[in-house]
C-alpha cells in the first residue's frame, strides 16, 4: 500500500482522449463513474487512490545538489583562499595548499548540509499544513486532507479555497478564479460550467478549475479529473511552494560588509607583500604572509552561521505554535513594533453564546454556557412563550434555518462545526425547541448567499410550500439598510424603528457582545436562487442577537507583555465598533480613549481620511471597527510611512494584499484561507494570539544570539589580522602561520560559536523596546569591545610565541602556543560573550550545557593538533610541555576577568544612565 502511496499519482487510463473541459458534465460524470449527488463510496475511493496514488505534487526540481553544492564557492572571501591555494601550490608549499583548499572545501561542505537542513526544515513545516478539501463522498459532505482526493471525486469550493487538484466544474455560482499560479495572469477569471472549444488554451478554459489556483469570490462544484503531478501545474512542476530564500536583510548586510572586508584585506595584503619585497625578503616568505593576513582576517564561519541561526529560530518559533515560511520573518518579528491583530478567534475565545436577545422591542434572557442545546429564553424571568413572541421565535428560526454550521455531541462534550457565530444561533434556537430536521423538511432550502465579510450578511431562500421564504442573518448594519418594516411580537408587522433599534444594540455591545440581526422575506412561490439583488430591500426586521465571545485569558497575558515590550497592539475586526470598543477594553489595549472606553474608529470614517492624516489616526488609534479589508491595506501602509515594523493577522480571501504589504503578514491555521496563508510570512497554528507574542519574543532572542555570535567571532579575525600586521612592522617571522589561522578559525567558529545559538532568553527580554529596524548590529559599545578583545589576542599570543621563543623553544613549538592561545582564549571569551550585558553570575552556570560540551570538544581537537604527528606533519605543530599550556590558560583567565571588568563597568554606567532617565521622567 505505502509503495503505490509513495509512487504519486499515474496517468487516467487514455486520459488523452479526454478533452474535459470541452465535454459536458453528465459525460464527464459518466466517464469517471460517479454521481454529482453522492459522490464516490469509500470502496471506491480505496480503490482509486491505489490506483492512482495520492494527490500530491513531486516537488518542483530545484537547483541540482552539485549546483548547490558549488554555490558555496561562490563567495568572495573564498576567492581569496582559492587564490591562496593555487599559489602555494605554484611556490611548492604543498602541504599549504592542501590545508587551505582542504578548509575551503569542509566549509563547502559544511555550508552546504547545513543550508540543505535549513532548507528541508523550513520546507517540511510548510508542509505540515496540509490543505484541506471539501468534498461530497457517500452521499455526504465532509472535508478531507486535499491529499486523500482521488478523480472522480466531487469537490466543493468557495472564495477564499485553492482548487486541491484539476476539475471540471459542475455547477457554480460566481465563481471568479485568480490563475496567476498557473498562467501568470493576475486578473481573476470568471469561469463557468459551460464546455469550451477542445482546442482552448488553458487560460480560456473556463468550465475547468485547476490545481493550485484560488478561488476569490463565489462557490462551486466540481468532478476532480486529475490529481497529483497529472494536474497541469503538476505538468509545469511549478509546485507553488517555490524555492525558499535564505536571504535575509541580515545575511545581505554580512554579504555587503564581506565584500567591503574583502577589499581592505586585499589592500592590505598588497602593503604587507609590497613591504615585505622592498625589505629584500623571498617572494614566497612573503607571499605566505599576505596570506595569512588574508585568511585571518576573514570570517569563513559568518555566513552559514548566520543562517544555522535564523533556522533554529524556525523551529524555536514552530514549538510556539507559529510556522515560518520565509526565513526573512525570523528576524524582523525582533524588531516588529505595531502588531494589527483580529479580534475574533484571536483576541477572543471564538466560543460564542447568544446571551440576550431582543425581538419585537422585547428583552430575553438566554440560560446556559457554551454548545450544549440545554437552557431556557427567559422573559421576565419566566420561559418565554414562543406562541405569543411571533417575533422571537422567528428571530430563532431565521438563525437556525439561514446557518451552514451545527453542534454536536461528543464523548460528553458538545462541539461544533463550521462557525462559532453560526454555532451559538444554532443553539439559542435548540433551546426554544426548534428541531432543524423538522424545519429543514417543512421548508427545504433553495439557495444560498454565502457570508461575505464585505457584505456582512448571509441569506437563504426556502420553499415553504405555497410560497418561497428568504431569511437572512448578519450584522446589524447590513439587515436594517433592507429593512422597512419589523416584527411585533403578536405578530404584526410596524414600520422600522432604527433609532430605537440601534440604540438596543448600542446597550448589548456595549457589554462586549456580538450582535447579529435577523430578517425575512418573501419571494414569489418557485422561486430557485437569490442574488444580492434579490436582497436588497423590503425585509421585515426580526429581531438582535447577542453573543459573547470571552477574551483569551491567554491574549490579555501576551498584550500586555508586548506593551511592556514597546510593541503596539490593535485591534481591526469586521465587528461592530461599540463590541469592538468593550472587548478591546476587557482585554487592556490602551490608546486613545473617550469616556473610559477606547475610541473605535470605523472603516466608514477611514474612507473619510485622507492618506496623509491616516498616519496620525493610525498610530494613535488602537480600535478599528467594520473594516473591510481594503482599508486594512491602507492602515499597514499608514503605519509604515511612520517606520513602523507591523505585523498584521488576516484570515479571509480579501485579506491576501495587507497581509503582503505587512512586513510579518501572519496568517490564521485553523480559520484561515489558503490565500490568506499563501501570502503570509507565518501561520498561527493556534489562531491564537500570544503565538504571536511567543514568536516576537523567539525572533529578539535569535537575534541577540546572533549579535553574541558576532561580538564573539569578530575579535578572532581582528586578532589574527593585527598579529600579522604587527609581524610585518617590526620584522618578525610570523608567530601563526595561514593554515594554523585556518584551524583556528574553522573549529572554533562551529564547534564554540555555533553554541551561543543555544543561549536561552535573556530575562527581561520583553521588557526593553524592539530593535530599532536598520539599526547597526554592532553598537559603539560592542565594537569597542571587539577591539578590546582583538587587541588582548594579540598581545596574548604575540607575547607567549615571544616569549617561547626567548625560552629556546622551537619555532613550531612556539608558534603552536600562539595558536592554542588564540583557540584558548576564544573558549574562555566565549563564556563573556553568553550575555552581552549581564555578569556570568546572573546568566547561571549551567543554563546552556552545549557552551561546555562545544568547548570539551574543542580542546579534545586542540590536543590532537597539539600532541598528534600526523597534524604536526599538517599544520606545523608540535606536542608542548605542562607549563606552556598552563601559561596559555593563565592567559585565558586574565583575559576573562579583563574582559568580565569592561562589562561590569559598561553595565554600571548604563545603569546610571538609565537611573537618570528614569528620575528625570
Ligand atoms: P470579525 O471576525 O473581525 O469579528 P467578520 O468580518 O467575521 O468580523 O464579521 C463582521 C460582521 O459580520 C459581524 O459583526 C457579524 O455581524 C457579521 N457576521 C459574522 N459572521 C457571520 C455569519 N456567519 N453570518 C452572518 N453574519 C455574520
Ligand atoms: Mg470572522
Amino acid at each position: 500500500m505505502h509503495i503505490t502511496e509513495e509512487k504519486g499519482s499515474k496517468a487516467l487510463p487514455a486520459e488523452k482522449q479526454h478533452p474535459w473541459h470541452s465535454m459536458v458534465p453528465a459525460e464527464v460524470m459518466e466517464e469517471l463513474e460517479v454521481s454529482p449527488e453522492n459522490g464516490l463510496s469509500d470502496e471506491e475511493v480505496m480503490a482509486r487512490q491505489e490506483q492512482y496514488g495520492r494527490n500530491v505534487m513531486t516537488p518542483k526540481k530545484q537547483q541540482s545538489a552539485f549546483v548547490r553544492f558549488m554555490l558555496q564557492f561562490h563567495q568572495p572571501l573564498i576567492y581569496i583562499l582559492l587564490a591562496a591555494t593555487v599559489v602555494t601550490m605554484f611556490l611548492e608549499e604543498y602541504t599549504d595548499a592542501i590545508v587551505i583548499f582542504a578548509v575551503v572545501f569542509v566549509n563547502a561542505i559544511i555550508g552546504y548540509v547545513q543550508e540543505s537542513k535549513a532548507l528541508e526544515a523550513i520546507d517540511a513545516l510548510a508542509k505540515s499544513m496540509t490543505a484541506k478539501a471539501q468534498v461530497i463522498r457517500n452521499g455526504k459532505k465532509q472535508d478531507i486532507d486535499a491529499q486523500e482526493l482521488v478523480p472522480g471525486d466531487i469537490v466543493v469550493v468557495q472564495s477564499g479555497d485553492k482548487f486541491p487538484a484539476d476539475v471540471r466544474l459542475v455547477k457554480q455560482r460566481d465563481l471568479k478564479v485568480d490563475e496567476s499560479a498557473l498562467t501568470g495572469e493576475s486578473v481573476a477569471v470568471e469561469k463557468n460550467a459551460e464546455p469550451v472549444a477542445p482546442d482552448d488554451v488553458l487560460g480560456d478554459r473556463l468550465s475547468m478549475g485547476f490545481s493550485s489556483t484560488m478561488v476569490t469570490y463565489g462557490k462551486g462544484t466540481g468532478v476532480v479529473v486529475a490529481t497529483g503531478d497529472e494536474t497541469e501545474v503538476g505538468k509545469i512542476q511549478q509546485s507553488i511552494s517555490s524555492a525558499q530564500d535564505l536571504e535575509t536583510p541580515l545575511t545581505i548586510k554580512i554579504k555587503e560588509f564581506s565584500h567591503l572586508l574583502l577589499w581592505v584585506i586585499l589592500g592590505l595584503s598588497v602593503v604587507v607583500f609590497a613591504v615585505g619585497m622592498l625589505r629584500g625578503e623571498g617572494i614566497g616568505e612573503t607571499f605566505m604572509v599576505a596570506v595569512a593576513l588574508a585568511v585571518g582576517a576573514i570570517p569563513e564561519g559568518l555566513p552559514v552561521a548566520v543562517t544555522i541561526m535564523l533556522a533554529l529560530g524556525v523551529s524555536k518559533m514552530a514549538q510556539r505554535r507559529a510556522i515560518i515560511r520565509k526565513l526573512v520573518a525570523v528576524e524582523t518579528l525582533g524588531s516588529t513594533n505595531v502588531i494589527c491583530s483580529d479580534k475574533t478567534g484571536t483576541l477572543t475565545e471564538n466560543q460564542m453564546t447568544v446571551q440576550q436577545i431582543v425581538a419585537g422591542s422585547k428583552a430575553y434572557f438566554v440560560k446556559g454556557l457554551g454548545y450544549r442545546p440545554e437552557g431556557e429564553i427567559l422573559e421576565d424571568n419566566q420561559q418565554a412563550d414562543l406562541g405569543t413572541n411571533k417575533a422571537l421565535e422567528l428571530c430563532l428560526k431565521a438563525g437556525i434555518l439561514c446557518n451552514d454550521s451545527s453542534v454536536k455531541e461528543k464523548e460528553g462534550s458538545w462541539t461544533i462545526e463550521g462557525d462559532p457565530t453560526e454555532g451559538a444561533m444554532v443553539v439559542a434556537a435548540r433551546k426554544a425547541g426548534f428541531k432543524l430536521e423538522e424545519l429543514e423538511q417543512k421548508e427545504p432550502r433553495k439557495d444560498t448567499i454565502p457570508f461575505e465579510s464585505e457584505y456582512q450578511y448571509m441569506a437563504t431562500l426556502h420553499d415553504a410550500g405555497d410560497r418561497s421564504v428568504i431569511y437572512l442573518k448578519g450584522s446589524v448594519e447590513a439587515v436594517l439598510e433592507r429593512s422597512n418594516k419589523a416584527m411585533q411580537p403578536d405578530g404584526e408587522l410596524i414600520e422600522v424603528d432604527r433609532e430605537a433599534i440601534e440604540k438596543q444594540v448600542e446597550e448589548l455591545a456595549s457589554e462586549g457582545l456580538r450582535v447579529l440581526a435577523c430578517g425575512m422575506a418573501e419571494a414569489p412561490e418557485g422561486t430557485t436562487d437569490i442574488t444580492h439583488d434579490d436582497t436588497k430591500s423590503g425585509l421585515v426586521f426580526l429581531g438582535l442577537q447577542g453573543m459573547i465571545d470571552p477574551p483569551r485569558q491567554e491574549a490579555v497575558e501576551a498584550v500586555e507583555l508586548c506593551q511592556k515590550a514597546g510593541i503596539d497592539v490593535k485591534m481591526i475586526t469586521g465587528d461592530h465598533a461599540i463590541t469592538a470598543s468593550a472587548i478591546a477594553t476587557q482585554i487592556g489595549l490602551t490608546g486613545r480613549k473617550e469616556n473610559g472606553k477606547l475610541v473605535a474608529i470605523t472603516g466608514r470614517e477611514l474612507q473619510q481620511i485622507e492618506d496623509h492624516d491616516l498616519e496620525d489616526v493610525a498610530e494613535k488609534t488602537s480600535v478599528f471597527a467594520r473594516v473591510s479589508p481594503d482599508q486594512k491595506l491602507r492602515l499597514v501602509k499608514a503605519l509604515q510611512a511612520r517606520d513602523k515594523v507591523v505585523a498584521m493577522t488576516g484570515d479571509g480571501v480579501n485579506d491576501g494584499p495587507a497581509l503582503k504589504q505587512a512586513n510579518i503578514g501572519i496568517a490564521m491555521g485553523i480559520t484561515g484561507t489558503e490565500v490568506a496563508k499563501d501570502a503570509a510570512e507565518m501561520v498561527l497554528t493556534d489562531d491564537n494570539f500570544s503565538s504571536i507574542e511567543g514568536a516576537v519574543e523567539e525572533g529578539r532572542s535569535v537575534f541577540d544570539n546572533l549579535t553574541k555570535f558576532i561580538v564573539w567571532t569578530l575579535p578572532t579575525n581582528l586578532g589574527e589580522g593585527l598579529i600579522v600586521l604587527v609581524a610585518v612592522i617590526i620584522g618578525s617571522q610570523l608567530p601563526v602561520q595561514p593554515v594554523q589561522i585556518l584551524w583556528v578559525n574553522m573549529t572554533t567558529a562551529i564547534l564554540l560559536g555555533l553554541t551561543l545559538a543555544f543561549e536561552p532568553k535573556e530575562p527581561g527580554i520583553m521588557d526593553r523596546p524592539p530593535r530599532p529596524s536598520g539599526e547597526p548590529i554592532l553598537t559603539r559599545e560592542l565594537i569597542m569591545r571587539t577591539l578590546l578583545v582583538g587587541v588582548l589576542l594579540l598581545i596574548a599570543s604575540f607575547g607567549l610565541y615571544y616569549y617561547e621563543m626567548e625560552q629556546g623553544a622551537t619555532t613550531a613549538q612556539a608558534r603552536t602556543v600562539a595558536t592554542t592561545t588564540l583557540v584558548v582564549l576564544e573558549a574562555f571569551y566565549l563564556f563573556s560573550c553568553r550575555s552581552l550585558v549581564r555578569p556570568m553570575r546572573e546568566i547561571g552556570f549551567f543554563t546552556n550545557m552545549w557552551i561546555y560540551y562545544g568547548i570539551a570538544a574543542m580542546f579534545l581537537f586542540q590536543a590532537l593538533f597539539i600532541y598528534v604527528p600526523f597534524m604536526n606533519t599538517l599544520f606545523g605543530s608540535a606536542p608542548l610541555d605542562t607549563m606552556q599550556v598552563l601559561r596559555i590558560f593563565g592567559a585565558g583567565v586574565i583575559l576573562l576577568i579583563i574582559v568580565t571588568i569592561e562589562k561590569y563597568y559598561r553595565f554600571k554606567s548604563n545603569a546610571r544612565v538609565e537611573k537618570v532617565a528614569e528620575s528625570a521622567r
